[in-house]
């Protein structure tokens, strides 16, 4: 099997196994929080937990040692001290509900072998619960993990459990199916119903042309993550734009990708702020491969040759073709952010 493809399944199966373990904590969220007395223990159980269970999936798929490279988002430190003891506890048992038999010592290495640095020619980045305030309001997150080689993301696999797969359902339903996403570089972006490797796979295409409608974009729901108000301001630039939708997690970049949205807009919130290369490496292929422009709030690609963060980047523009030229000419004209332009 040549290396890409490889590469894709062993990813596609990682986060699918993954989504299914998340989804299963979601549905337990009072039960877990009662347990651990603690709000945010459930994300910190997945988070976790599907950390585990991608590192070891690409472990079991993938032979060579280079292709085990991870740059996650979580490291072990926290659930080693003692005060974590209940938290750990529910992390080696959710692992176990998979693999039975692997000691919380395997889980704990597992967790910690997602620290490479990103120096290596290449490796995956992994955000193991992407969207965690969206996962504990019981709405979107995503698993997603990418593949970037020499500062290139050549392959993305993101589950969004919660995502239903009718664009004209509601974003937020209960017991929605979930929805799976593939892309390698060349080669287009794929959605799987249920987030299911195994059923059959639909290509998905960013929204052609306007025809009259309004434009949709899309932003977080947290507002310190993307900066509403200029927002607000490059829509009215542009004109004819509808009501943003808003929703966590990098579902956003799938939002555009199957063309239910024509862009997404991230809007530094302050000047310090460096984006975080697991934040946006998988979306961002699964969105260009399916017809999109993705590039900083400037214009200029994302460029993931730095290690862990995306040093070069203001934000994020993920737009399909018809629109993207016109958001960064608002963001141009209307002068936003213009002390970090290059
Ligand atoms: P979202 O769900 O799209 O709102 O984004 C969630 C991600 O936002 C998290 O994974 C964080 O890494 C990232 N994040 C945290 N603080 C900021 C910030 N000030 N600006 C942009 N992103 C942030
Ligand atoms: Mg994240």
């Amino acid at each position: 099997m040549n290396s890409s493809i490889s590469h894709l399944n062993a990813a596609m199966q990682a986060v699918a196994t993954a989504c299914h373990v998340t989804r299963a904590v979601q549905e337990r969220l009072q039960e877990v929080t009662a347990l651990t007395k603690d709000d945010r223990s459930p994300v910190t159980v997945a988070d976790y937990a599907a950390q585990a269970i991608v590192a070891l999936t690409l472990h079991d798929l993938l032979e060579h040692s280079a292709d085990h490279l991870i740059v996650g988002e979580e490291d072990a430190d926290g659930l080693v001290e003692d005060e974590s003891a209940i938290v750990r506890r529910a992390v080696v048992e959710t692992v176990q509900h998979w693999r039975s038999g692997i000691t919380e010592d395997q889980v704990l290495e597992a967790i910690d072998s997602c620290n490479h640095d990103g120096s290596a020619n290449a490796y995956w980045t992994l955000d193991p619960v992407d969207g965690t305030k969206g996962f504990l309001r019981g709405q979107q997150y995503a698993i997603a993990l990418g593949r970037i080689e020499d500062g290139q993301v050549v392959t993305g696999a993101m589950g969004c459990p919660a995502l239903p797969i009718s664009q004209d359902a509601p974003l937020d339903v209960p017991d929605t199916e979930g929805v799976l996403y593939a892309a390698s570089r060349g080669e287009g972006s794929w959605e799987f119903a249920n987030c299911d490797p195994e059923a059959d796979r639909l290509r998905v295409q960013t929204r052609p042309g306007q025809d009259g409608r309004h434009w949709r974009f899309c932003g977080s729901v947290e507002k310190a993550h993307s900066n509403r108000g200029d927002s607000d301001r490059i829509a009215d630039e542009v004109g004819n734009v509808g009501d943003p939708v808003r929703l966590d997690s990098q579902c956003k970049y799938a939002m555009v990708a199957r063309g239910q949205a024509d862009a997404y807009l991230r809007l530094p919130t302050r000047a310090g702020y460096v984006e975080k290369i697991w934040d946006h490496a998988a979306g961002s292929i699964i969105a260009t491969e399916a017809g999109a422009i993705v590039t900083d709030i400037h214009g200029h690609p994302l460029d993931f040759g730095h290690g862990g963060r995306l040093e070069r980047n203001r934000g994020v523009i993920c737009a399909s073709p018809d629109v993207h030229g016109r958001i960064i000419k608002a963001i141009e004209h209307l002068g936003i952010d213009a002390e970090s332009r290059t």
